[in-house]
């Protein structure tokens, strides 16, 4: 078999191989197979000096005999392994060994194939020829990936410094409708526009701030303020803060919590979080429709629900709605503005606080949001 043509690949030609074997002979004859095929070749008669030559030989892939006096071959692929890209590296062993328990040892420590001596020329060049291919392609899957995370990244950042830039003129557009909204100069026609568009513009400023804050929480995570929030007082507020928005659309706001109740949390991300639920509840309910805001103890903690009488959440979807740009009506007919990160930033808020959101039926019609709230250090009831 030893004369038996093999054809060579282009990308072989010269490809570094070190040979690993305490035998002169054998060392003799797998150099001369593959110095025939055109690859360069080293050899080693011992795993020290093996591990001595891999800076400056930088091989290609190692053919590796296992029984050796001092470090033994197995040894020998252990620590390549445990070298920064070495686990990328190609290891053939080599024995004269029958039994089948090497085979496995050599598997377990990382080896990549397993050739028995005395070694065929034929097999030895495919065996090489097709474990360099896998490497081939294994270092270029790595590297697409890495250019990929690399573009994603750069993609992440840019779309973050956009929706950092429109900050700025938002605010100055908000504060110019205010001003021409509480002034006297406009014209009493165009008040219900003007409306509209400081709406709007608060809407927009919602979502480039739950963008802002999604991307923070998921690099360093949100940093709560905690405090103690009392909710009978602080739940009328925010609902005077939404009640013009909910009249404009001919919706009804109710609230219902005993009093004396408070939570420990966060009183602007809690805010955030009922403001985007009843901004939901308004946007997705009919007019004429009513939306309650509820607040009741349980054990370990607080439940804060929101209330609608409007569409309603497909069961399917109830988890779904909570990942990041998820909207169910993404392209109809009747498409509402939106960006599907408010409920993603809803979830983030819930579990920075330690508790958790979700969805369910409100029968005869509707959805009730629920965030749970424990307190501090307390696990959330189920
Ligand atoms: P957005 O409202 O900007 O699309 P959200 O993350 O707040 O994003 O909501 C995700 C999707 O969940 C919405 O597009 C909508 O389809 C659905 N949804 C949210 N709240 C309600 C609700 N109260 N009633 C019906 N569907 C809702």
């Amino acid at each position: 078999m030893d004369g038996e043509p093999i054809v060579f690949r282009r990308a072989d030609h010269g490809a570094r191989i070190l040979v690993v074997d305490d035998d002169a002979l054998s060392r003799r004859s797998v150099r001369a197979m593959l110095e025939r095929g055109y690859y360069t070749v080293e050899t080693a008669e011992g795993g020290e000096e093996a591990l001595a030559l891999l800076p400056s030989f930088q091989p290609e892939l190692v053919l590796l005999d296992i029984q050796m006096p001092g470090m033994d071959g197995l040894e020998v692929c252990r620590r390549i392994r445990e070298l920064p890209n070495g686990e990328l590296l190609p290891i053939i062993f080599l024995t004269g060994d029958e039994r089948p328990e090497m085979h496995a040892q050599a598997l377990r420590v990382k080896g990549d194939d397993f050739l028995r001596k005395p070694v065929m020329p034929a097999e030895l060049i495919t065996r090489i020829r097709s474990l360099m291919r896998l490497k081939r392609l294994q270092a270029e899957i790595r590297a697409e990936r890495d250019s990929l995370l690399d573009l994603q990244k750069q993609r992440e950042q840019l779309f973050h410094f956009i929706v950092h830039d429109l900050k700025n003129p938002l605010s100055a557009i908000q504060v110019g409708l205010e001003l021409l909204d509480d002034g006297d100069q406009a014209p009493d026609s165009s008040r219900p526009h003007l409306h509209r568009l400081r709406e709007t513009a608060q809407a927009m400023g919602r979502m480039i701030q739950d963008i802002l804050d999604i991307g923070r929480a998921e690099q360093v995570g949100l940093e709560l303020r905690r405090m103690q929030v009392p909710l009978d007082i602080w739940i009328p507020r925010l609902i005077r803060e939404v009640e013009a928005q909910a009249q404009s659309r001919g919706h009804g706001l109710a609230w219902e919590c005993p009093t004396g109740l408070a939570v420990d949390a966060d009183p602007e991300f809690l805010r955030r979080v009922l403001m985007n639920l009843v901004d939901n509840a308004l946007k997705y309910s009919p007019s004429g429709s009513q939306t309650r805001i509820e607040a009741r103890p349980v054990e370990g903690g607080v439940r804060l629900a929101v209330r609608d009488q409007g569409e309603g959440i497909p069961e399917p979807m109830r988890e779904q709605i909570f990942g990041k740009f998820v909207r169910l009506e993404e392209g109809g007919p009747s498409t509402r503005s939106g960006s599907g990160l408010g409920l993603a930033f809803c979830q983030l808020v819930a579990e920075a606080h330690g508790g958790r959101i979700w969805v369910e039926d409100n029968p005869p019609r509707g959805s009730v949001f629920v965030m749970e709230i424990p307190t501090a250090g307390a696990v959330p009831s189920a």
